[in-house]
């Protein structure tokens, strides 16, 4: 077969010419996206990754002919003069639109089937079509500009963090089960009967042994791997930008990964400012009722358990002399509300799991859902929620986390019925001091927040075995619009601590030996203080790229059912080849 491209060499990308070039003779190579022949005239726009650009074809009868025969996806090439499009075909939407190319010669590269969508378009295509053909939809400018600003968000990454002293130093992925407390995925080996490899669900315990190494500042951008159930979107594998550093406080890693994001905002033109916010864990939850708060708006949550403590209302009165929490929050703008209004909201409080929602309506005097209550009470509660005049103060009782986590639920629903979630804006967040431990009532056990190497936070270290609960940890999440997009912790480096902290979570000497025993012992050849994090590239880009689920941000992902639809993974494997694994088939 001859050679297609014959002595042509691309010159312009699509995306290229300009009203300077014209007079320059181009070569273009792309996919036919649009034509329209008008009879004595064809425009063909042709694209590829830059862009669209506008070729004409008219006059001579080959070329015409050639033109005739090109349909949507075909490959082709033209050669041709670059001019000024006439002023009335000028398209200022399309960065080349004030050219076009007059094809001199035209090239059939390959053809293309119909494709089971239009790439030109926007058109609705189901999500299984899309992922079946991924390699089609990947021609539509919506994922071409998610893919390259993925690519152009590790770029910056591998950028600052080569400036500021990290190496970017691989893993392995074939390795050992891993402490983040979801499911492995595990390879079996063939060289040693019964035996697994564990894919990483991160490279935790690897980048803690590079530090013990002396490697002093580590990242790595990477895959990890978690087998759990496919809960709202996520990913079997996913990618985290993983960082780990000597001899740092939180601080130290706060004043490396403020930069970086600054430096990842940029790529779409927005401007981080820092330091960015600090807020401890108990304050979020009670504030916000979430350990990651959305705070593109306010809404904060009030505690006014105070103003109900001696007030003529029994049921708010009664919970808090049980050591319960009165708190709420003021809707913007709920004083407008109409009755039936109200009762929808309340009704909804109660379908989250609130007992119940108390409201009061600023005003002189102000108007309560409690008959009776005396408008100095009602004056002190507004006050104390700071709500304004046009706003609605809403009010439930109950446990203190419990309260505000059912409160922090109905804040997100208000803000987004009311459309108090500003578009384009970006809220970061550092929610700090996390627990270090919690009880699971299941099996009567404390396991770790974070995971078993996190460090607590010295002021609280004497409580690890007297009340747990209660110890704080060094560890830290970074929270955008909402979404926990990264999270880490200063380490344990000290194998004393260690060992008591596995005693802590119930895991035995013997066991910790088995799963650890070699980075246990890493430990004690001296272990600088250190600490990371990893940040979740996927919901990072997707969140920069304003889209709602990751898989508009990776090239190949997989369903909601962990199905690779396009090249149809899982899939079985023969039976010789689950012998050489020593697996036997089912069945
Ligand atoms: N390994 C942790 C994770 O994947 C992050 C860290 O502690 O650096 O969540």
């Amino acid at each position: 077969m001859a050679e297609p491209l014959g002595d042509w060499t691309r010159t312009h990308t699509c995306g290229a010419l300009r009203a300077d070039d014209v007079g320059v003779e181009s070569v273009l190579l792309g996919w036919v996206h649009r034509i329209r022949d008008l009879g004595g005239v064809t425009f063909i726009d042709i694209r590829d990754r830059e862009g669209v650009t506008q070729v004409v074809v008219r006059e001579n009868e080959a070329l015409m002919n050639a033109a005739k025969r090109l349909r949507s996806e075909h490959v082709v090439g033209v050669k041709g003069v670059v001019q000024r499009r006439s002023d009335d075909t000028v398209n200022t939407k399309l960065a080349t639109g004030e050219v076009e190319l007059l094809v001199r010669e035209l090239r059939t590269l390959n053809e293309a089937r119909t494709p089971p969508f239009q790439i030109a378009e926007d058109s609705p295509v189901s999500e299984e079509v899309r992922l079946k053909y991924r390699y089609l939809d990947l021609r539509r400018p919506r994922l071409q500009y998610n893919i390259g600003l993925r690519h152009r968000v590790t770029m910056a990454v591998r950028r600052f963090f080569d400036a500021n002293g990290f190496w970017e130093i691989e893993t392995p992925i074939l390795a050992k089960s891993t402490p983040e407390g979801a499911r492995d995925f595990l390879v079996p080996s063939r060289i040693h009967p019964g035996e697994f490899y564990a894919l990483p669900q991160s490279p935790q315990i690897f980048k803690q042994i590079l530090m013990i190494s002396g490697m002093d500042r580590y990242f790595q951008i990477v895959r990890c791997f978690r087998d759990e159930d496919q809960r709202a979107d996520r990913q079997l594998e996913f990618t985290q930008i993983d960082v780990e550093m000597s001899f740092a406080r939180p601080d130290t890693v706060y004043g490396v990964i403020e930069p970086l994001m600054q430096q990842i905002f940029k790529e779409i033109g927005r401007d981080v400012t820092v330091p960015i916010r600090r807020m401890p864990y108990a304050e979020a939850i009670a504030r916000y009722g979430s350990d990651k708060p959305d705070l593109r708006f306010g809404l904060a949550i009030a505690d006014v358990s105070d103003v109900f403590r001696d007030a003529d209302y029994r049921v708010f009165k009664e919970i808090v002399a049980g050591g319960g929490v009165v708190r709420g929050f003021a809707v913007p703008g709920g004083n407008r509300y109409t009755g039936s209004q109200i009762k929808a909201l309340v009704d909804q409080a109660k379908q989250m799991g609130l007992a119940g929602l108390m409201w009061v309506r600023p005003g002189e005097p102000p108007v309560s859902a409690v008959k009776g209550l005396n408008e100095a009470t009602l004056q002190r509660a507004l006050a104390q929620a700071d709500a304004r005049r046009d706003d609605l103060l809403v009010m439930a009782a109950g446990a203190a986390d419990g309260t505000s986590k059912l409160l922090g639920q109905l804040r997100l629903v208000i803000a987004k019925k009311e459309n108090l979630v500003p578009a384009d804006s970006y809220a970061l967040l550092w929610v700090t001091e996390f627990p270090l431990l919690e009880y699971h009532e299941e099996d009567g056990r404390w396991y770790s927040m974070h995971h078993p190497f996190t460090s607590p936070l010295d002021e609280d270290l004497d409580r690890l075995e007297s009340d747990p609960g209660s110890v704080r940890a060094k560890a830290y999440d970074l929270v955008l619009n909402g979404s926990e997009i990264g999270g880490g912790s200063i380490r344990i480096h000290d194998a004393r601590l260690q060992a008591r902290l596995f005693r802590r979570l119930g895991i035995s000497d013997e066991e910790a030996r088995v799963r650890f025993g070699f980075f246990l012992e890493a430990l004690e050849y001296g272990t600088p203080p250190h600490g990371g994090i990893a940040l979740g590239v996927d919901r990072i880009v997707a969140t920069l790229a304003g889209e709602s689920s990751i898989r508009e941000v990776i090239a190949f992902p997989k369903t909601a059912n962990a199905l690779d639809l396009m090249a149809g993974a899982p899939s079985p494997v023969d039976a010789r080849q689950l012998r050489e694994l020593h697996l036997k088939p089912q069945g």
